[in-house]
């Protein structure tokens, strides 16, 4: 355990938009990014007589990431509404899920390849579905401080997904974000954009003490308002040691005060009170009378669970066994997505050389695609050229330095690697050569033949330079040891 004076407890509830193409009670677009109150319908601007219908597509993504979380679906659920007045909810209530979620009960594993945490299962409460509210844009930029409402955003499908405080510290937090939006991701069911507001994130967060009395837990405050994974973190960290310093002063244990809100700025980093938060008791909830409650069978439940596919973890798993690569090499290329995996795989296997193709990938491709900001389908280089150069390198055609020379050839040129492999007067040194030219500088070189025969291998370093000088095609990795194998015998 670290030195910390106190343990932080944090609990994550997600809002994700879900990659329907109309609303959840409507059939208004859900595009971002239209002008204003431009995709509205008398049924998300609550005209009196209009009636929602529920848009089957969104339960459908709804079940799928269920079953991803290891969640239980019930046969039976119900919507509720859940009463409050704010300017961007026209109807004065939300339609939302109470009592009878569309699932509960899952987990999600968190593991570090790092391993700067221990692996951990966070439990999951639910995920049940709600519609979005519009938007508030408060312009005082002009001095005219109005208030304008867009609700194109009113009835977008929600799945909010509630974990129990399962997480210590914010590595964690992030971990298992990281790890959601991968899911989510994978299974097509969000954009998971954050800019726009497809993942939002609110934390539940407070702290665990040891005192002579016994341990003590701090009240609880949930941080809105996060639109990024690094400011979940920085929050996470700045509210514990923020409550850390108020419970030294006021020794105000949880219950003592009620939870409290508070918001992320993220120009002065740091968490600012807001509004008290609503009790459940406050939102007056009732069942929603104007939509029949959804029933599943558990055949329709197995069809998703069997059209899942394979899920970020069970891809790590079997990168790891089937290319012989290590827990971090998988991880990476896994976290940048399934294009990626697919790119890697088809390199690994044309090359035939699992652990280069890894490193290929990881060091040269992901650094161009970010340099040029291109997404992996759009990379250059085929998987066919990118292992001829590979398979060059695996079989000691080419040393590591130059391939790179001629990955850039191929990137700029759009050739072939052995087409710049010519060009360039690249060709596989033979042995005997090799040996020609070990021999010849040894010779030449008594000095570093004599620190050779001590053990003082890192003498042969000087050969290297020397050695390429003659013949640029030399292997230095082949070569060095070859001087070393050939001074014990001299
Ligand atoms: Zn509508």
């Amino acid at each position: 355990m670290s030195e910390s004076p106190y343990e932080i407890v944090i609990g994550l509830e997600v809002h994700v938009q879900l990659a329907t193409q109309t609303k959840l009670f409507c059939r208004c677009s859900t595009q971002y990014g239209a002008p204003p109150n431009t995709q509205t319908c008398p049924v998300c601007l609550a005209m009196p007589g209009s009636l929602p219908v529920m848009n089957r597509t969104a339960f459908q993504l709804g079940m799928k990431t269920a079953c991803a979380l290891n969640l239980q679906i019930p046969n039976f659920t119900k919507w509720d509404r859940k009463n409050y007045y704010y300017p961007d909810l026209p109807k004065g209530y939300q339609i939302s899920q109470y009592d009878l979620p569309m699932s509960q009960d899952g987990f999600l594993l968190i593991t570090d390849p790092k391993q700067q945490f221990e692996p951990r299962k966070v439990r999951i409460i639910r995920a049940h579905l709600e519609e979005d509210a519009g938007k508030s844009m408060h312009d005082e930029a002009a001095g005219k401080a109005d208030s304008r409402i867009d609700l194109n955003r009113t009835g977008t499908p929600l799945l909010e997904i509630v974990s129990e405080p399962d997480m210590r510290s914010p590595l964690e937090a992030k971990a298992y974000l990281t790890e959601l939006k991968l899911i989510l991701e994978y299974l097509g069911v969000s954009d998971c954009n954050m800019q726009e507001g497809s993942l939002r994130v609110d934390a539940n967060v407070n702290l665990h003490l040891q005192t002579p009395e016994g341990k003590v837990a701090t009240p609880i405050v949930e941080i809105k308002n996060m639109n990024s994974f690094r400011a979940v973190e920085r929050a996470i960290a700045y509210e514990a040691q923020r409550q850390y310093e108020i419970w030294l002063e006021t020794k105000q244990k949880i219950g003592d005060v009620p939870k409290q809100t508070r918001g992320w700025d993220d120009q002065a980093q740091i968490t600012r009170g807001q509004r008290h938060k609503e009790e459940s008791s406050d939102y007056r909830y009732f069942p929603e009378p104007d939509l029949a409650p959804v029933t599943t069978t558990d055949e329709e439940i197995a069809a998703v669970k069997a059209q899942l596919g394979e899920l970020p973890r069970q891809i790590r798993d079997r990168l790891e066994e089937q290319y012989k690569i290590p827990a971090y090499d998988a991880d990476v290329i896994v976290n940048q997505g399934q294009t990626t995996v697919n790119y890697y795989e088809t390199l690994a296997k044309l090359s035939g050389d699992g652990k280069l193709a890894s490193n290929w990938v990881q060091q040269e491709v992901l650094r161009v695609l970010k340099e040029r900001s291109l997404e992996i389908d759009a990379f250059p280089i085929s998987t066919e050229r990118l292992a001829e150069l590979v398979k060059a390198v695996a079989g000691k055609e080419i040393d590591g330095t130059r391939a790179k020379d001629v990955f850039a050839e191929m990137l700029d040129s759009g050739k072939s690697a052995s087409e710049v492999m010519k060009e360039m007067g690249i060709e596989k040194v033979d042995d005997s050569e090799l040996e020609n030219l070990c021999r010849e500088l040894l010779e030449a070189n008594p000095k570093v033949l004599a620190d050779l025969k001590e053990g003082t291998h890192k003498a042969v370093g000087a050969l290297i330079g020397q050695a390429k000088k003659k013949n640029p095609n030399i292997d230095p990795g082949t070569f060095r040891q070859m001087c070393i194998d050939m001074s014990a015998k001299m």
